[in-house]
This record gives structure tokens, sequence and C-alpha cells, in this order.
């Protein structure tokens, strides 16, 4: 493998849009294309002894390699000694990072309101002996329950709550506990929040969401300093096997380059939506971490220097919010966040979420701002008339 060309060397800092478009590029080869295409193999030519980087295909891909420069590169910038391993969803990665750190008998703090699949994986850990403790994330409220643990679990900004919490004050008083810390960091993305930076151990995301931000790749990302916690992933990728393809890597390595030009034109969005939306009758428990006035603002604007593109609100009723979603004609209803192409669903048809029947989660996309924030007061406008 080609040596990589890291985007900035020791003590030098670039613009988070050079270096979303060069992370992890291989060193140039005349005649080779800027970022290799993807590398289908389940086995590599491997005469003698089994010794280097390739082996089999479950293990290591050259694709995965180059991409996981991008992701170190991108959640660390700058920091030699970074281990990023690839995974084939966030729930690969975040299971990963649980079920290689912790063991019967342990005792983990979980967000008591964070992803929707953490209340399985609780299950799962308790059915192996594990102690799961939750408490929400507002207030720092794991604070309460570190006592003992092994493992801090932080989700911040929350989905789909879009509480915050002070990872910094957070992880200070876990590692004083002995415990470890991951991050889950999909809704800010690493260029609006650096969890390593703050002081965890792990940053993990769903790389799903608006890291590579069409809509049409699954990809999970572990990204840590330590090598002995960086190995004891690996290994349990390796056992497991929750292993990314060839092409959707690349496919996600080659969406990271437009991450910062979407994440300002997203978030920007997410911002006039919200700001639009703020004097809206009908609208009750407006969200968007980076409202000056919203709850989690005053910690959002120390730690994070973007606030993701999620904003949440409350309408009426269940009916008034079905009014309202099939009333958008810019906007697809559908699940997950973070794509170029505005979304938004009703979380209460999924139950799980602790929220109200009128819970909207609204993902705002990369369209032009004027267009979008119009559609979306008209389709108020239409379900606010036909409620009448
Ligand atoms: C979507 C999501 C996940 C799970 O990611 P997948 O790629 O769907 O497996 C985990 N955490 C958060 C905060 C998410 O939004």
């Amino acid at each position: 493998m080609e040596q990589a060309v890291p985007v900035e060397q020791a003590g030098e800092t670039r613009g988070e849009g050079t270096r979303a478009v060069r992370a992890g590029l291989p060193a140039p080869v005349k005649h080779e294309p800027t970022l290799p295409g993807p590398v289908f193999a389940a086995h590599y030519h491997l005469p003698g002894e089994p010794t280097g980087a390739y082996t089999y295909g479950r293990d290591e891909n050259p694709t995965w390699t180059h991409l996981e420069r991008a992701l170190g590169e991108l959640e660390a910038p700058g920091e030699d000694g970074i281990e990023a391993l690839v995974f084939a969803s966030g729930m690969a990665a975040i299971s990963a990072v649980l079920f290689s750190q912790l063991r019967a008998g342990d005792a983990v703090v979980l967000p008591d309101d964070g992803y929707q699949a953490l209340p399985l994986v609780r299950e799962q850990l308790t059915s192996f002996g594990i102690e799961v403790r939750t408490a929400p994330t507002g207030g720092d409220g794991q604070l309460e329950v570190l006592d003992g643990a092994r493992l801090l679990w932080i989700e911040s900004p929350s989905n789909p709550g879009l509480d915050v919490c002070d990872i910094r004050r957070l992880t200070e008083a876990a590692h004083a506990g002995g415990a470890l810390v991951a991050v889950d960091n999909t809704l800010a993305t690493p260029l609006g929040q650096r969890p390593l930076a703050l002081g965890a151990d792990f940053a993990v995301a769903s790389g799903t969401k608006q890291l590579t931000g069409h809509g049409d790749v699954l990809l999970g990302y572990v990204v840590c300093r330590d090598a002995a916690l960086a190995a004891s992933v690996r290994r349990w990728r390796k056992i497991v096997g929750a292993v990314q393809g060839p092409m959707e890597s690349w496919l996600a390595h080659r969406s990271l380059a437009t991450v910062e030009l979407r994440a300002e034109r997203q978030n920007a969005n997410a911002l006039a939506l919200a700001e639009a939306l703020r004097d809206r009758p009908e609208i009750s428990a407006l969200r968007y971490p980076g409202l000056p006035g919203d709850p989690s603002y005053p910690v959002a604007a120390r730690q994070m220097r973007r606030f993701g593109c999620v904003v949440s609100f409350t309408l009426p009723s269940k009916a008034y919010a079905e009014r309202f979603l099939t009333s958008l004609h810019l906007v697809e209803e559908a699940t997950s966040f973070g794509g170029v192409r505005s979304t938004a669903e009703r979380r209460g048809r999924w139950g799980g979420d602790a929220v109200p029947e009128g819970f909207v989660r609204f993902s705002a996309g990369a369209e032009n701002t004027d267009d979008l924030v119009g559609d979306v007061l008209r389709a108020l406008d239409t379900a606010r008339e036909t409620a009448a």
C-alpha cells in the first residue's frame, strides 16, 4: 500500500473543506486515479508466511485503509497514532465497542434518550451479566450514575431529543473513576465536534447520516488513540465479521470530499428553519442546538463547531403532523437524517422514542434556503387550513 499523504503535518492546521477533499488520499502515482477504486478481494496473493496487512478480506481491505485514514484525519486532525476502524453500519461500530470492552460483572452507563436501538443493546448486555444504568443526556444526568462503571456511553446531541451534555466534564468524572468513555458523534459529525479532543477514549459514529450524506450507504466507524483499545475493537470486528463491502467504502470515501460543503448548506438551512418556526403558534418544543435560546445552546456553543442539520418540533396532534408531512413538496417522508435531500418523519410512528404523537424530526437538506423554508411554511399553512 502506498504511503498516505496526511492533509496536515504536526502543528499545521488546514481549513475543514481542504481537509475534507484531501482526507485519506494516497501519495500520487503516475497514471493512477486520485482516489483508487474499490478493491474487491476475499483473499489476496499470500505466498509463504502469512504476514503483512492484506491477508484475508474480513481482516483488512485497501479500500477500508484509505477510508480509515480519512476518518482518522477528520476526527483528530494532525495527530499521529490515531487508529480508525470502519464497520458495515453504525450499529456494528457501537456494538463492537460495547461488546469488546465489557465483561460479565461490569457496569455500563448509557443515555436513556439515545438512538432507538440502544434499548435492544441494553437487553443483550443485561443477558450477558453486564449491569446497564441509564440517565438523561441533558443536565449531564449521567454523572449521577457513574460510580464504579467500566464504560460511559455518551450521545450528544442526542437523537431525537437534541439534548447536549458537557462531554469534557463527564469524561473527566468518568476517567477519575476509572471508566472509559465513548461518544456517539453521529449527529454532529467530526466537523461539528471532536470527542477525542474533548477527552473521550472512543469517537464512534454512524457514517450513514450527514457524514456520507446521500442516503445510499450504511457506514460505521470507531476512532481512538490507544493502540490496545483499537486492537480489542479490531479483534471484535474479526470475530463478528461486521465488515463493509469495498464498494460501499469507496462510495463513502468519495462522499467525504463534499462533507464540509454539505454541512455548511444543510446546517445553515436547519438554523434558518428553526428561526422561521420559532414564532409559529402551532409549533411547540422546537429544538435546535445551534439556536440561541435553545436549552442545548450554552453547552453546544462551547463544545461544538457546527450544530448539525436536525431540527425537531411538535405539532398539536398526530393528524396535524401527518397533514403537514403530506403537504410538503421538497421534503421526503423518510426515517434517518443527514442527506442532501430534506427528510422528515413523525417519530411516534415507530414507538420506542418517548415523544408526543405530533413530534416531527426534520433533517435539513442542501436545497436553497428560501425554497426549503418556503415549502415548510406553506405546508404548515395547509395543515392548519385543513384543520378548520
Ligand atoms: C443512525 C444512528 C445510529 C445507527 O447507525 P446505522 O448506520 O443505522 O447502524 C447510531 N447512533 C445514532 C445517533 C444514529 O443516529
